[in-house]
């Protein structure tokens, strides 16, 4: 076995066949064989976010926790909501933030709740004094062959955490948000093309899609900005607590990279739309990564 072919790019990065691993869910990142790259080596921060303050659900693991990181080393403070049984998770991206000499806030809870979501927009206001970035990342994915498999309430919970979730934290964040804001929503490239295992998340990644349009349509004269990553496949804790671990072992080959992304590699992209010294005439955007794919987007 071969995991550190390098493909797509000068760095080396893990290539499949990897481990057959399997978890429940959600999945912890610490549990993962290889660990996700999030530390970001060849990142080297100038200042981009100094003195803003980001919010970032699913910000413990995978994608979330690699922005996490690089937002802090571009200067921002950073709040990360996350669910309560991944606190072991969630501690290690407070360290991260840490060292990258940034403050860390740790808000566990569930997006599906709006209450919740309102909780956290004013702790973050309270705890770190503002806010500037809404991350909306965190996501329910539940693999089934067929919509005859799909219980009624999988397929309302995985809309409650994946779109209602976003509208919720967008809805307590605006009134928070001055010109020059950012929101940035996860989508997948499943949004686009649609998946045949994931009918219920793919939906909802379509319509995180759809939302981003229209609210960046809905907030261009408040001068804040809402735009949308839709990665291909990322090593993270979302399918090794999904796929089954044969599926797992090959996760990502079918790439012309022929290997998944590691969040690390996806995280410069968030940063890209929170700087207004990147993105300030973009707004309303879906941007592809897809490790080579050119089918989609
Ligand atoms: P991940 O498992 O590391 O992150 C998902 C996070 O969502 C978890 O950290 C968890 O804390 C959080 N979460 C789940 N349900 C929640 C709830 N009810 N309340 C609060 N938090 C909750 O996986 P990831 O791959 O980094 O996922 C981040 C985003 O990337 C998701 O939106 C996902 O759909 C998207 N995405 C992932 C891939 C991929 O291949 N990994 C591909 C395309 C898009």
């Amino acid at each position: 076995m071969n995991n550190s072919q390098s493909s797509g790019g000068a760095q080396e990065q893990p290539k499949p066949p990897f481990p057959k691993q399997g978890q429940s869910k959600p999945g912890i990142e610490a549990a993962i064989h290889p660990r996700p790259e999030y530390q970001a080596p060849l990142y080297k921060g100038s200042g981009k976010l100094n003195g803003k303050v980001a919010l970032i659900t699913g910000g413990d693991s995978g994608i979330g926790r690699a922005v996490a990181v690089l937002y802090a080393r571009e200067g921002a403070d950073v709040a990360i909501v996350y669910l309560p049984q991944e606190q072991i998770d969630a501690d290690e991206t407070a360290r991260a933030i840490d060292r990258e000499g940034r403050r860390a806030v740790l808000i566990p809870g569930d997006v599906s709740d709006a209450a919740f979501c309102r909780q956290a927009v004013e702790r973050t206001v309270r705890e770190l004094g503002r806010l500037d970035i809404l991350v909306n990342n965190a996501a329910h994915q539940h693999s089934q062959k067929s919509i005859l498999d799909i219980p009624d309430d999988q397929f309302e919970y995985t809309f409650r955490v994946n779109i209602f979730g976003y509208f919720y934290m967008a809805k307590a964040a605006v009134p928070h948000l001055k010109p020059g804001s950012a929101i940035i929503n996860t989508g997948s490239i499943t949004g686009l093309e649609g998946s045949s295992h994931l009918l219920d998340y793919s939906a909802t990644k379509g319509a995180i899609h759809a939302f981003t349009k229209s609210l960046a349509q809905q907030l261009v004269e408040k001068k804040i900005r809402v735009n949308c990553v839709a990665p291909g496949p990322v090593w993270t804790p979302l399918n090794v607590s999904d796929k089954t671990p044969d599926k797992v072992a090959v996760f990502g080959q079918d790439t012309p990279m022929m290997r998944p992304a590691q969040p690390e590699e996806i995280a410069p992209s968030f940063v890209f739309f929170a700087s207004e010294a990147d993105s300030s005439y973009i707004t309303g955007e879906v941007l592809t990564l897809l490790g080579g794919e050119t089918t989609a987007g």
